[in-house]
């Protein structure tokens, strides 16, 4: 079967899913192929845009500082891309990466405002919030959900870390002790913190919650006055003026969830960053897929792109495939945010990594053939360097218009672009960059798409 399109994007993560909706929103014709899940919703869901700069422990303050600070440093990180460009002057390299990202985050961020998952956030600071094991880390934006009202002013705040009965991905106790022994250490401890179990039945059944479980039963009309009853009674004990929970405040509900809970037991509540699998990371799946969906754009998920014709500088198109059938799709220009190893853009054998749909030349983070890059053999001391992972820092290596190049620095078809954790120089880890590259490299690559959609037609 056939079918065209302006602009086939592979992947439907943070970076296609940003790419495909510019792209629609602005009368390109899009289709999203999504094989299957996407780092972006196993991620915690706050939107990291640079919190340090690798090999250091000191976080930078705000994103603005971090970008013009990875700039100088990294000139061939995803970021810099955009500023080390012929057409950009030398002392203008700084202000047009920290431009181009801002303006990323900015449609990001209110195209998110009236979705399930709002964003809270600015460039100009970096936010610190709590995660389940009590520690905090530095992020750019969080969902209104995880914001802690004023628990960050308030000197003599009481803080409750409130558990869950069978949920074992958050332990209360542990969380307290941390996050009490961190402010005692920077001189600012809190005027009491404490912890409570409460007791929830989705499904009538009281073991073995898990994360999803628990949110999609807080989605349920009166299912959060059963928790606000037990907390306020803790609550009022302790005097506690804000309670941390893990992040299950609802799959489609949270924010509302959030607002009702802080009304009935008169304390601020704010969930806490957590692991897979992750409800906030779903949320924004969610909301994410949901502005694809209303600008427009055709999303085809259970969909593999599996191979492609090219002739010469030009890629014709790529053949999907889904269980019940193959479909070949013509395009003027594509996209691939494929991601990395969850997401499957790439793998790793005993010759190196590989991209996985066009056999695109991959590079090492210090910008060296990927070859010697080999999963197996990486688990030596290296993986717990301060510098990061190497295997992490891998993928592919593209021009100014995030155009995959060859081995000589060419453009391997001159209507490809990439976007997302499939581009190598960085270590989201290390960094705490992930969604943030994902965004602003899906922003920058369909604004390339769009321009040569433009001039080709
Ligand atoms: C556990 C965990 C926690 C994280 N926490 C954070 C965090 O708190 N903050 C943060 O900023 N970042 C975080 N990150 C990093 C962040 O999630 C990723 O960097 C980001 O989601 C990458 O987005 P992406 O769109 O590039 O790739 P992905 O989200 O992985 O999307 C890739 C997509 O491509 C599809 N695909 C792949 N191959 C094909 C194919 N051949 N055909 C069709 N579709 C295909 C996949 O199905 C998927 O939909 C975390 C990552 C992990 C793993």
């Amino acid at each position: 079967m056939d079918t065209e399109c302006d602009l086939l994007v592979i992947g439907g993560g943070m970076a296609g899913l940003v790419a495909g909706s510019i792209a629609s929103m602005e009368g390109v014709s899009t289709i999203i192929l999504r094989k299957g899940q996407s780092a972006t919703a196993y991620s915690s869901g706050a939107v990291d845009i640079i919190g340090y700069l690798p090999g250091t422990s000191e976080p930078f303050s705000s994103p603005t500082e971090g970008l013009a600070v990875i700039a100088g440093v990294y000139p061939l990180h995803p970021y810099s891309i955009v500023g080390y460009n012929e057409d950009v002057e030398t002392e203008n390299i700084v202000s047009e990466i920290i431009r181009r990202a801002q303006d990323a985050i900015t449609w990001l961020k209110i195209n998110l405002e009236n979705t399930i998952t709002p964003l809270i956030g600015t460039f100009d600071s970096n936010i610190y919030p709590i995660t389940v094991l009590g520690t905090t880390k530095p992020t750019c934006l969080i969902q209104k959900t995880m914001h802690s009202g004023t628990l960050q002013e308030c000197e003599d705040s009481t803080l409750l870390f409130a558990g869950i009965r069978g949920y074992a991905d958050f332990n209360p106790s542990i969380a307290a002790k941390t996050y009490l022994e961190d402010r005692i250490a920077i001189g600012k401890p809190p005027r009491k913190v404490g912890r409570c179990v409460i007791q929830i039945t989705p499904f009538g059944k009281p073991f073995n919650l898990s994360s999803i479980e628990i949110a999609r039963h807080l989605d349920h009309e009166k299912s959060i006055e059963e928790i606000a009853k037990q907390l306020k009674k803790q609550v009022d004990q302790l005097g506690a003026s804000h309670v941390a929970i893990p992040p299950v405040l609802g799959l489609r509900n949270a924010v509302a969830n959030k607002k009702i809970l802080e009304e009935l037991i008169e304390a601020d509540v704010f969930e806490l960053l957590g692991f897979p699998p992750s409800v906030p990371g779903l949320r924004l799946q969610i909301a994410l897929e949901e502005i694809y969906r209303r600008s427009g754009g055709k999303l085809l998920v259970g969909h593999e792109a599996i191979s492609y014709s090219k002739t010469g500088n030009k890629l014709n198109y790529v053949t999907a495939r889904a269980p019940r059938r193959e479909l070949r799709i013509n395009a003027k220009a594509f996209i691939l945010a494929s991601g990395k190893f969850i997401g499957g853009g790439l793998s790793g054998d005993l010759s190196g990594m590989h991209e996985s749909v066009f056999g695109l030349m991959t590079i090492t983070g210090a910008y060296l053939l990927a070859r010697d890059i080999i999963p197996s053999r990486m688990t030596n001391r290296v993986a717990i360097s301060p510098e990061g992972q190497p295997v992490y820092s891998c993928g592919l290596s593209v021009d100014p218009f995030f155009r995959p190049v060859r081995e000589d620095g060419v453009e391997w078809a001159s209507n490809l672009f990439a976007a997302g954790s499939i581009l190598a120089g960085y270590d989201y880890s290390t960094e705490k960059s992930g969604l943030g590259v994902a965004a602003t490299s899906g922003y920058s690559a369909a604004r390339s798409a769009i321009d040569f959609i433009k001039e080709v037609n």
